[in-house]
């Protein structure tokens, strides 16, 4: 998948499945825009450049509209434009739903759901204008499967699938897809938190018999943001090793 003469803007780059995606877009040969909260960012850039791509980086919070679109703005008028957007930076704070407080249900909506809301708004007008962009969102498997532990979480990861579904019929005729990829449990610090015997009870559920590999997300961010990917609009692509 060559992916050269595109830029990529990735949120929650710093680490995890977003580090992975940002590397793997760039191995592809596109232009990277790290987006993130974390210091850490400035290694990731690094080894952008690495790669011989052109790497920005930016101390952004999802949830802050402001900051989103005056970097969106110094974007556009640094590198161009914006081709690739994925809505990767999502947080969790478990409970069961009786104990679960207030604020641990806003936030995680805050982050994961208006996060992906502003981001978006900030770069569909020039996606729309330039007739062409591809929006590719992180969804979870829990957000069909539903998980004890993530009303909060699980009610973001599957509200995304409505947001991409109609985004997708809205921009459609623009030249502009919205996918979504839904990953499985992917050893990452998110999965890492859970505890062996949680841990033990996903791995009897996955068919394929391991946690999958940021990689294994990347890949597919990769392919949905690729020409190959072109006639596909509104779909969730499952990769959680056979679980769901
Ligand atoms: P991590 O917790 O490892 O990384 C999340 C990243 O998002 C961090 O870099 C974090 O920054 C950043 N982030 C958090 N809040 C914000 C914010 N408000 N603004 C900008 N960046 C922010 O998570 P994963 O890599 O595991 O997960 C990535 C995505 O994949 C998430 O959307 C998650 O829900 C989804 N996912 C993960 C699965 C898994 O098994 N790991 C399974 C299914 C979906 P900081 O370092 O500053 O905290």
């Amino acid at each position: 998948m060559n992916l050269e003469g595109q830029t990529a803007l990735i949120t929650g780059s710093g680490r995890g499945i977003g580090k992975t995606i940002a590397l793997k877009l760039a191995e592809s040969g596109a232009d990277i825009v790290l987006a993130d909260m974390s210091p850490e960012v400035t290694e990731v850039r690094t080894e952008v450049e690495t790669l011989g791509r052109k790497c920005l980086n930016f101390k952004a919070d999802v949830t802050d509209i402001g900051t989103i679109e005056a970097m969106v703005e110094t974007i556009i008028e640094e590198l161009g434009s914006i081709h690739i957007l994925v809505n990767n930076a999502g947080i969790t704070q478990d409970n069961l739903f009786m104990r679960m407080k207030p604020e641990q249900w806003s936030k995680v909506i805050d982050v994961n759901l208006n996060g992906v809301f502003n981001v978006s708004k900030a770069v569909i007008r020039p996606m729309v204008k330039q007739r062409s962009g591809k929006i590719i969102n992180i969804s979870s498997v829990v957000g069909f499967s539903g998980n004890p532990g993530q009303v909060n979480y699980s009610s973001t990861k599957s509200a995304l699938v409505g947001f991409t579904k109609s985004l997708a019929r809205e921009v459609g005729a623009r030249g502009v897809t919205v996918n979504a990829v839904a990953p499985g449990f992917i050893d990452t610090a998110m999965t890492q938190a859970l505890n062996e015997s949680q841990q033990e009870v996903i791995l009897q559920q996955i068919p394929l018999g391991r946690m999958g590999d940021a990689t294994d997300i990347a890949n597919a961010v990769a392919f949905l943001a690729s020409e190959e990917a072109s006639y596909i609009t509104g779909t969730i692509l499952h990769v959680n090793g056979g679980m769901y």
